[in-house]
């Protein structure tokens, strides 16, 4: 497919980088939110990306004053979206905020556009109904830090037609993604069914047996010869993604320990505005966190 523009909306935690990859891919992205001061936040994210990109992929200037050209970011969901050939949903994690986004989107949308969901947990077919259109609807989950940890997850609702999977397959590839096309609809793809039953196995042990997770890490990370525990691994996620994602847990589950966990988070983190990476400290402090230093998996 030709794509003209991409829009990404939601400018938080993955959809900044999300917008800031796809610029840096050559490609003009418009990043929407909600508010000023979100699109503020948004800034604040993305002008930390530049340095990041320079350490970790040798980016030169001029690739990233070409980021700059092709990005911009707008409050306006009309101007935003119209003559989009791609829309990247990055917008918190839950239906009722998903589903009132898409409504609004429906008077803009061609029936060419290519609307993809970043959803961590819900699956496609919960989405599917409210999606403007439905036969180019489908979920692309990047994983935190997506210019290192590049690999995109794609998963649709079952009579999606092949070539919608195709144009996100190659869209993946266009902004430098890995892409794993998942043929069936599994709650968590690949990666989060894998890594989230780790992390509240940890969590369990701080909420629970009270365990200092600065520890919790350190085992993990010397035993399983890692780089980062998933304390780590949740302070680059943020906290109040964890706290949706716990929330969501309790709700299906009813498990009194993900109450737990979202209680502990919110009051010992949230209300203190340890968000984790993007306010600069949650478990660890940053941009120079503990579990980098050499003897934090020494004797
Ligand atoms: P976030 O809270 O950091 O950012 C959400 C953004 O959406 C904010 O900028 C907010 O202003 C904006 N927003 C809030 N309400 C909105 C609305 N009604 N309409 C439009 N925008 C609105 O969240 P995040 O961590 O970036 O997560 C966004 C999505 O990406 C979620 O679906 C999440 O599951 C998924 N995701 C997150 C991670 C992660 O590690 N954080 C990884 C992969 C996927």
């Amino acid at each position: 497919m030709k794509i003209n523009k991409v829009v990404v909306l939601g400018g938080g935690v993955l959809g900044s980088q999300i917008a800031f990859q796809t610029a840096y891919s050559g490609f003009d992205v418009v990043l929407y939110d909600i508010s000023d001061a979100a699109l503020k936040g948004a800034n604040q994210k993305l002008s930390s990306l530049p340095a990041q990109y320079q350490r970790d992929l040798n980016a030169t200037q001029e690739q990233l004053n070409a980021v700059n050209r092709h990005l911009s970011l707008t409050t306006d969901l009309k101007k935003a979206v119209s003559d989009a050939s791609i829309i990247v949903e990055a917008i918190p994690e839950q239906l009722s905020i998903k589903e009132s986004m898409y409504q609004k989107l429906a008077p803009f949308v061609s029936d060419n556009t290519l609307l993809l969901s970043n959803s961590s947990t819900l699956l496609p077919s919960q989405m599917i109904s409210f999606a403007p259109n439905k036969n180019r609807f489908l979920a692309m989950h990047f994983a935190n830090l997506i210019w290192i940890h590049n690999a995109a997850e794609i998963m649709w609702a079952p009579g999606t037609p092949q070539t919608a999977i195709d144009d996100a397959v190659d869209f993946a590839k266009s902004i430098h993604m890995v892409p794993f096309a998942i043929p069936t609809e599994i709650s968590g793809y690949i990666m989060n069914a894998v890594f989230l039953p780790m992390l509240n196995a940890a969590l369990f042990l701080w909420v629970e047996h009270d365990l200092d997770p600065i520890m919790i890490d350190q085992d993990w990370m010397v035993g399983m010869g890692l780089s980062r525990g998933p304390f780590g691994f949740m302070d680059i996620m943020g906290i109040n993604t964890a706290i949706n994602i716990e929330g969501s847990l309790y709700k299906e589950i009813g498990d009194e320990r993900y109450k737990k966990i979202v209680d502990k988070l919110t009051n010992d983190y949230l209300k203190q505005g340890k968000m984790g990476v993007p306010s600069g400290e949650g478990f660890y402090h940053y941009p120079n966190p503990l579990y980098q230093q050499p003897e934090f998996t020494k004797a």
